[in-house]
């Protein structure tokens, strides 16, 4: 059965989203989707396409990703997008005008921005209690609007508190929603083959993402519920202190780093947050989305192997 248009339609703004295609996707309300009365006017705008927006090939319009310059250790990378104007609602009769149509989101402060990094480090031994206690701390958290979108599961993390590498993600979706752990549905079994062509299993990672309850319809979470849940992430981090991060994904990235910016162009790099040493890879979805970019994502896994010294696999089967 072929996919109906508004499955397109999402299936398209994910794409461009795991691409660092930010402001297409924001929209005020969480429970709505575009209106068709918004659609052509909106994507064709945004898009600078003259063809109907239900005709148009998703790939197609992804110009291909820039090459990185050489890999050096960064600090979060100047942003490249405009100061906040305003959101535009799509309960509006009126459609957005052009300014509306380049309003963005506030550019979310760093991890290391958020909080000062931790003086006193938690032993070994006790890291599995400290955890215990941010999770009792989240309790039956309401603190931000996921709470009310459907929620049925938060989701913690999984993974050991002593991991040296931990990767984060965006949200969880209706798998994880369903069983209370990240990385479990399809998306999770091709993160499981990553890690494994690493040279590792998954029970030596830790895993977890930026916001810890699902967002309504999977869509991004908004600027405002990852930067509430992102205190406990942080605390998190604190507590494991992995060697590396893997982001992966334009949200993870995003929030970790404090930077609004293509993931094309974050990709080959190291950054610090936490203390530790941050590369960003696509998100397993948009890999099972456009498997073309499975080779991109192992050169980045690569990099962290060599940081790490792990011995894996060296041909790119490994995220097949
Ligand atoms: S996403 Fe995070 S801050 Fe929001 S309700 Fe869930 S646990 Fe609380």
């Amino acid at each position: 059965m072929s996919a109906s248009p508004e499955q397109q339609l999402r299936a398209y703004v994910d794409y461009l989203r795991d691409l660092g295609v930010y402001d297409l996707y924001r929209r005020e309300d969480p429970r709505t989707l575009l209106p068709e009365s918004l659609r052509t006017t909106f994507l064709a705008a945004k898009l600078a396409q003259p063809a109907p927006v239900k005709t148009v090939s998703p790939r197609a319009q992804v110009p291909p990703p820039r090459v990185a310059p050489p890999s050096t250790l960064r600090t979060a990378p100047p942003p490249v997008s405009a100061p906040p104007t305003s959101y535009f609602s799509l309960d509006s009769e009126t459609p957005p005008t052009p300014s509306e149509l380049t309003a963005t989101m506030p550019k979310p402060k760093s991890f290391d921005e958020l909080v000062p990094l931790p003086t006193l480090l938690v032993p070994e031994a006790d890291r599995t209690a400290a955890l215990e206690a941010v999770r009792a701390e989240i309790g039956d958290c309401t603190r931000c609007p996921l709470a009310y979108g459907g929620r049925h599961k938060i989701v913690f993390a999984d993974g050991p508190p002593t991991a040296r590498l931990m990767f984060v993600g965006e949200g969880p979706g209706a798998d994880e929603d369903a069983q209370g752990l990240p990385f479990v549905g399809k998306a999770g079994q091709l993160l499981n083959n990553m890690i494994n062509a690493m040279g590792l299993q998954r029970e030596e990672v830790y895993i977890a993402n930026i916001v810890k309850c699902r967002p309504p319809a999977n869509r991004t979470p908004e600027y405002i519920e990852a930067t509430t849940c992102s205190q406990f992430l942080i605390k998190q981090i604190d507590i494991v202190r992995p060697e590396v991060i893997v982001a992966l994904g334009g949200t993870a990235a995003t929030y970790l780093l404090g930077v609004k910016q293509s993931l094309a162009s974050l990709r080959g790099h190291w950054y610090s947050s936490r203390g530790a040493k941050v590369a960003v890879t696509y998100h397993p979805a948009f890999l099972l989305r456009d498997p073309r970019q499975k080779g991109e994502a192992w050169k980045d896994l690569q990099r962290v192997m060599a940081e790490l010294g792990l011995k894996g696999p060296q041909r790119s089967a490994a995220t097949s």
